[in-house]
């Protein structure tokens, strides 16, 4: 008796796993008419050769497969989902491979929101474009729609929202968001590149840099806000800032990515 029980046991466990397994694996393909979203909101997609751009689009559905998107108070549209899904893969796409482990959903608002995040409230303190949660949030990230479009539409500022939440995402993978994602970041480069960023800062914070000044709060936000700058403008970046863009170059491994 106790034999066909052990038994019995054993098959549901490996059919929960199999089961499991399965969920994970099941990655759509890519929706042909996403293609035009894409060439009309994403000028990364868009400066892409075309086979790095059918790896991309394999990447958006892999990442769509893992992580789940929800909206608050408002319905999720396919323009929703390929910009939050823009947002994850542009920070890793040098990589041949990535996944998010330290995410299952990402919430997204119709507009900025305070730190209680309530956007349903008066003006003054929502401010907030995105954040990583923390706490009862652990594992989810919210993001403003309002902010998420602005970071794709204006391709003249160096930034943009989404990708600034994944960078801090990638940067607490480590477990701690700190602006030295040693994921990324040989060990050899954690020490030049503190010199560097705390230099960087201080040029920011007496007004010296043209980098947004809220990278000068501290190490993580700089990170955050260079790497908005250095996937936005990097042309730009690589002319102001030869020095960052070298070190965001081996950090994101972007090398021959065009
Ligand atoms: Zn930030």
């Amino acid at each position: 008796m106790i034999y066909i029980l052990v038994l019995v046991l054993f098959f549901i466990a490996v059919g929960f796993f199999i089961g499991k397994k399965k969920k994970q694996a099941v990655v759509q393909s890519f929706p042909e008419n996403w293609r035009n979203l894409l060439l009309d909101n994403v000028h990364f997609y868009r400066n892409l050769k075309p086979i790095k751009q059918a790896a991309f689009e394999r990447r958006l559905m892999q990442f769509l497969s893992e992580v789940y998107i929800e909206g608050v108070g408002l319905e999720i549209n396919d323009l929703d989902k390929l910009l939050i899904a823009c947002s994850a893969v542009i920070p890793v796409f040098g990589f041949k491979e990535w996944h998010y482990y330290n995410l299952s959903s990402v919430l997204l608002y119709p507009d900025y929101f305070n730190t209680d995040l309530e956007f349903a409230d008066t003006a003054k303190s929502r401010n907030i474009g995105g954040l990583v949660g923390t706490g009862r949030f652990e594992n989810q990230m919210i993001l403003s729609r309002r902010a998420l479009y602005h970071g794709f539409a204006n391709t003249t500022d160096k930034g943009n929202t989404g990708i600034h939440e994944f960078v801090h995402l990638i940067d607490k993978m480590d477990g701690l968001v700190d602006g030295v994602p040693e994921r990324l970041l040989n060990h050899q480069y954690a020490m030049p590149w503190l010199d560097m960023i705390h230099k960087k800062m201080e040029a920011i914070n007496e007004d010296k840099s043209d980098i947004r000044k809220y990278a000068g709060t501290n190490q993580a936000e700089f990170f955050a806000v260079a790497a908005e700058y250095f996937f936005e403008r990097p042309d730009l970046l690589k002319r102001k800032h030869p020095h960052l863009y070298k070190m965001l170059e081996v950090c994101f491994n972007t090398k021959g990515n065009k």
